[in-house]
C-alpha cells in the first residue's frame, strides 16, 4: 500500500483557501510605532497591541541590552532548575505591586499563563463557565483541564445565572473564566456583577486582563482597578506583550495561589524561564506604566477623538467601546480581505479578521497613545471608503 498518510494536509489547505480563511504573516520592516514600514511602504499602524507605545521605547531597549550583557541571551533552564534569576522575582513583585495582589508568577507567554492556571485549579470533577467570546487560550485551557466546560452567551449574566442554577450543585469546584477587555470587539466584561454572582454560587473567577493591563485603572492595573474590584479574591492573568511592550505572561493573585501554581502549573514548571532581556524590558515597562499616567491619558484622548470622528461625525458602524479596540464588521471573509488591502492602498495597516478567529468577519482597529490626530482622521476617511466598496 503506497497511500500518502499526509495527503489530507494539502486538501485541508485547499478548503481553507477556498473559504478565504488562509492566513500568512506579513513582515514589518521598521521599529514598532504609530507608523511602520511594510513591503517597502510606510503605513499608519492600527494593527498593534503596543497600546502605550512602549515596545520601541529606548528605556526598555536599554534595559533589555543591559540584562543580556549581564545574564546572556537565554535563561538556560526552567525556573525550578537553572533558569531562575533575581530579575524574574523582581518582575513578579513589581506585577503584584501594580495589581495590588499578594504575589504574581511570570510565564513565558500569556497563552501559557492561561493554560497553566486553568489546568491547575480545576479537573475532571469540576465545572468551568466560559464567556462565548473568550480568547483561544482560555477556551483551550478549559478543554485541556478535563473539567465540564459550558459557554454562556457573551457578557450575559442572566444566561450565566441560569447555567449556574442548573449545574453548580453537581460539581465540586467551579471556575468562571472571562476576558476583561474582549480582544475582537473591545467591549468590557461586567466584572463587579460577575464577581457578585461568583460569590453567591461559591465560584472562583479567572479574569484575563491581557488588553486591559496598562490601559485601564488609575495606575494601569487593568479592569479590576477600573471597576474598583482590587482586593476581591480573583485570579488575574495577563500578558507582558501588549501595553508592556515585551514578551511573557503572568498570573497575579493570593500568595497561596501563586505558591500552588509554582508546584502545579505544567506550562510554568516544564518550560524554559523568560529570557533576561524580556524580563528586564517588562520590569521597566511596569515602572513606566505606574509612573507615567499621561500615556494612558493620551490613549484615552485618542479613543474619544476616534469615536467622535468615526461614530458621531461620520456615523460609521464601528463597535463603540471604552477600550482602544474597535471593529468594523463586514459581510464576509472576502470583503474583509478586500477591505484590508484597500486600506493598505490608502496608507493604513489594520487587521482583516476572519473565521475561524471570529464568526463575523471584520476590520479590527487598535489605537495607540502615540497616534496623532492626523493619523486618526486619515483612518476615518479610509474606513468610509472601504464601506463604500462593501
Ligand atoms: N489573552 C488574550 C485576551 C489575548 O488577546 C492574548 C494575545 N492575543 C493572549 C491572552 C495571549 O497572550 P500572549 O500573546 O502573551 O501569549
Amino acid at each position: 500500500m503506497n497511500a500518502d498518510p499526509y495527503a489530507w494536509i494539502e486538501k485541508s489547505l485547499d478548503t481553507i483557501r477556498r473559504a478565504h480563511w488562509y492566513r500568512s504573516p506579513q513582515s514589518i520592516e521598521s521599529s514598532p510605532g504609530p507608523v511602520v514600514e511594510l513591503a517597502g511602504r510606510r503605513l499608519i499602524n492600527f494593527a498593534s497591541n503596543d497600546y502605550l507605545g512602549l515596545a520601541g521605547d529606548d528605556r526598555l531597549i536599554q534595559a533589555a541590552i543591559a540584562a543580556t550583557k549581564e545574564f546572556g541571551t537565554g535563561a538556560t533552564g526552567s525556573r525550578l532548575l537553572s533558569g531562575h534569576r533575581d530579575l524574574h522575582r523582581e518582575l513578579e513583585l513589581a506585577i503584584a505591586n501594580l495589581k495590588q495582589t499578594e504575589d504574581a508568577l511570570v510565564f513565558s507567554s500569556g497563552y501559557l499563563a492561561n493554560l497553566g492556571a486553568i489546568v491547575s485549579v480545576v479537573g475532571k470533577r469540576d465545572l468551568i463557565l466560559s464567556d462565548k467570546y473568550n480568547h483561544s487560550s482560555l477556551k483551550n485551557g478549559a478543554a485541556l483541564s478535563g473539567a465540564t466546560a459550558l459557554e454562556y452567551s457573551h457578557c450575559n449574566l442572566e444566561d450565566l445565572t441560569v447555567k449556574l442554577e442548573q449545574n453548580r450543585a453537581r460539581y465540586r469546584k467551579c471556575l468562571i473564566i472571562t476576558d476583561s477587555v474582549f480582544s475582537m470587539d473591545g467591549d468590557l466584561c461586567p466584572l463587579p456583577q460577575l464577581l457578585a454572582l461568583a460569590g453567591k454560587f461559591n465560584c472562583m473567577v479567572l479574569v484575563d486582563e491581557a488588553h486591559a493591563t496598562g490601559v485601564f485603572g488609575a495606575s494601569g492595573a487593568g479592569c479590576a482597578e477600573h471597576f474598583g474590584c482590587t482586593g476581591t479574591p480573583l485570579m488575574q492573568v495577563g500578558t507582558l506583550s501588549k501595553a508592556l511592550g515585551s514578551l511573557g505572561g503572568y498570573v497575579a493573585g493570593s500568595a497561596a495561589l501563586i505558591d500552588f501554581l509554582r508546584n502545579r502549573a505544567a506550562s510554568w514548571i516544564y518550560t524554559t524561564a523568560l529570557t533576561p532581556a524580556d524580563a528586564a524590558a517588562a520590569l521597566e515597562a511596569v515602572r513606566i506604566v505606574q509612573q507615567e499616567p499621561e500615556r494612558r491619558v493620551r490613549l484615552r484622548q485618542n479613543i474619544e477623538t476616534f469615536k467622535y470622528c468615526a461614530i458621531t461625525n461620520h456615523q460609521l458602524p464601528i463597535t463603540n467601546s471604552l477600550s482602544p479596540i474597535f471593529s468594523l464588521p463586514l459581510k464576509d471573509a472576502a470583503a474583509a480581505l478586500i477591505g484590508g488591502s484597500k486600506l493598505k492602498e490608502m496608507g493604513i495597516f489594520a487587521a482583516a479578521i476572519r473565521p475561524p478567529t471570529v464568526s463575523v468577519s471584520r476590520i479590527r482597529i487598535s489605537l495607540m497613545a502615540t497616534h496623532e490626530l492626523a493619523h486618526l482622521e486619515q483612518l476615518v476617511e479610509a474606513l468610509e471608503q472601504v464601506l463604500s466598496f462593501d
